[in-house]
């Protein structure tokens, strides 16, 4: 059976899931946005182990504990900053979300949240974003039954619409 996919609006802080995705920067040494708010409510600890994964490049994923959040782990992503969309964006941010799944699966996690990468502070286009996030994770999730739950967790009522647009259009559903 396919994993359940589903859009949600809410504070991925919150989220009661194996893994929770972060939208982080180059440095994994944290920002503002999500990243702040993740590390903010996972406390210092997450910080530490951070500063031992030495940054993370464009589109790949890397994994630590969830510390005092709900979640088990958080995995650590990098999107492309919007230039316009002719700089590699569209496959930067389609890795972004290979990789994540590629790394909870190889940690055995079975529900995962996504934010929405790179559409606060890197300025990617909302619609064409979320296209990618769901096809990507449509693709690789739809013939397996090892991941049974993700999660895309929109900050916005506007940005649950479009997500929710998106997969009301897939097939099998
Ligand atoms: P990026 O730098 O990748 O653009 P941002 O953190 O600026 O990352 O924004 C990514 C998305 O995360 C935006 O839609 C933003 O509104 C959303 N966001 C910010 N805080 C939270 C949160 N606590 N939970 C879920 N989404 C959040």
């Amino acid at each position: 059976m396919a994993a359940d996919l589903r859009a949600i609006r809410a504070d991925i802080t919150a989220l009661d899931v194996d893994g929770i995705v972060n939208a982080a920067n180059n440095s994994l040494l944290g920002g503002g946005g999500v990243d702040g708010a993740i590390h903010r409510a996972a406390g210092p600890e997450l910080l530490e182990a951070c500063r031992k994964l030495a940054g993370c490049e464009t589109g790949d994923a890397k994994i630590t504990p969830g510390f005092r959040l709900p979640a088990r782990y958080v995995i650590h992503t990098v999107g492309p900053v919007w230039h316009g969309g002719e700089r590699g964006e569209p496959e930067r941010l389609a890795s972004c979300y290979r990789r994540s799944l590629a790394v909870a699966l190889e940690h055995g996690l079975r529900s995962l949240a996504f934010p929405s990468i790179s559409t606060g502070v890197y300025g990617y286009p909302i619609e064409r974003a979320a296209s990618i996030a769901v096809d990507t994770v449509y693709a690789i999730t739809r013939d397996r039954n090892d991941l049974t739950s993700i999660v895309f967790c929109c900050f916005s009522a506007g940005d649950l619409a479009v997500y929710q647009a998106i997969l009301d259009d897939l097939p099998d559903r």
